[in-house]
């Protein structure tokens, strides 16, 4: 599986979307899903700019409430991170001592044979199914009971489409810290999403015993692990002192914002940042692959308020994760722009959402 980063190349990916046959095969690993939330997530095109072209090509929003609730579901997360702290356990009653990753699942060697190979294409593709991510988190919290914060921090560093809030949030949710119970899948479900077939598994159970399932000898050999993001280096430039500075960011990789000013564009790389969401290689030069998109954008590894030093009319999007930078700050797009509180639960927000449609 392969992400073009050219723009061009990503708005032709648009044209594949089949509302249809994804609300009756999302859920089987090899169904229609859209494989967009790389551009997503790096804020190259936004859910917005998927449901509005899919809306000038025809589609009626209420006919195709699958695929507008999924979208729904990235915009809740990201109204989440805008209202809590996603780092810490959202919910404050399920809590694990636990903060070790299962070796066999880092080295794809759960015995679950589906499991394994979607491990092994995870570290060469950069993305998952979300069925392959729930399942993957539920063996971690749930069955081997680590705590959620070392699958995350693992997930996010792998993963083209990391993302904060879907990230931290989808795990929070699979280990019961954001949910009323916790998510698992036994064998069978697997075996149903997956056309798979495998027998004599330690998932091969009924539901109703996962409860007192003992944490299995292949998950219970743990490691800890420290990730590092290997940064670029700047590159030499001078800003243009009577010109404001756009800032673009992990989050914030536009080609059409503000795209006929005449202004200096920067990609910051903030340290600060990459050490508390570490990510790979293979992530970093997919999201230095697309900011090539942007005309004369220039490299700066530096931290806010040294950049802050250099220009003083600042230019940025709206994100939580940055939300200490000073200067004039657009909104981004959203489908559900006016569903803009915290709301405990998803069908909670979706309640508001749907009217809108
Ligand atoms: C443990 C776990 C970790 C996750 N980590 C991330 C992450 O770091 N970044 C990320 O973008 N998504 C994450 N997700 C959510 C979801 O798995 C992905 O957004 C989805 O699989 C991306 O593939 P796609 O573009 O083919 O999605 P499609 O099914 O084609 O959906 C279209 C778009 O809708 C949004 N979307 C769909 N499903 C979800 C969902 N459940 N939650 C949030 N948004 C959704 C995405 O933007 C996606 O691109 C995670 C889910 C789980 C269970």
């Amino acid at each position: 599986m392969i992400f073009p980063t050219q723009y061009s190349e990503i708005l032709l990916l648009l044209e594949n979307i089949n509302p249809q046959k994804y609300a009756y095969s999302r859920n089987y690993t090899d169904g229609a899903v859209t494989k967009l939330s790389p551009y997503i997530s790096r804020g190259v095109i936004s859910v917005k700019t998927v449901f509005d072209f899919l809306v000038s090509k025809g589609m009626k929003p209420n006919e195709n409430l699958k695929f507008v609730q999924q979208m729904a579901w990235r915009e809740y997360f990201q109204r989440v991170w805008q209202n809590k702290n996603i780092d810490e356990n959202l919910k404050n009653e399920v809590h694990s001592l636990d903060f070790k990753m299962p070796l066999s699942i880092l080295e794809a060697k759960t015995g679950i044979s589906v499991i394994d190979k979607s491990i092994v294409n995870f570290y060469e593709t950069g993305y998952l199914h979300n069925h392959f991510r729930l399942y993957i988190a539920s063996l971690v919290c749930n069955v081997s009971k680590s705590d959620w914060k070392m699958g995350a921090k693992w997930m996010h560093y792998y993963l083209l489409d990391a993302d904060g809030a879907s990230n931290n949030c989808s795990w929070q949710w699979v280990s019961g810290n954001f949910s009323s119970k916790k998510y698992v899948a036994n064998q069978e479900n697997i075996n149903t999403y997956t056309n798979s077939f495998q027998k004599n598994t330690f998932l091969d159970i009924e539901y109703e015993d996962f409860e007192n399932l003992k944490v299995p000898e292949v998950l219970k050999d743990k490691v800890d692990f420290k990730y590092e993001t290997i940064l670029p280096k700047s590159d030499i430039f001078e800003l243009k002192s009577n010109l404001p500075t756009l800032i673009y960011n992990f989050y914030n990789l536009d080609p059409e914002w503000r795209k006929s000013e005449d202004v200096n564009r920067v990609l910051l790389l903030e340290k600060s940042h990459f050490e508390k969401y570490p990510i790979s290689e293979k992530s970093l030069y997919f999201m230095l692959e697309l900011s090539k998109n942007i005309p004369n954008i220039k490299i700066m590894v530096a931290e806010f308020s040294e950049l802050k030093l250099i220009s003083d009319n600042l230019i940025f999007k709206e994100h939580p994760a940055f939300d200490y930078y000073i200067g004039t700050k657009d909104a981004r797009d959203w489908i559900f722009k006016d569903v803009n509180q915290y709301y405990p639960s998803f069908f909670s927000f979706w309640k508001n959402c749907e009217p809108k449609l």
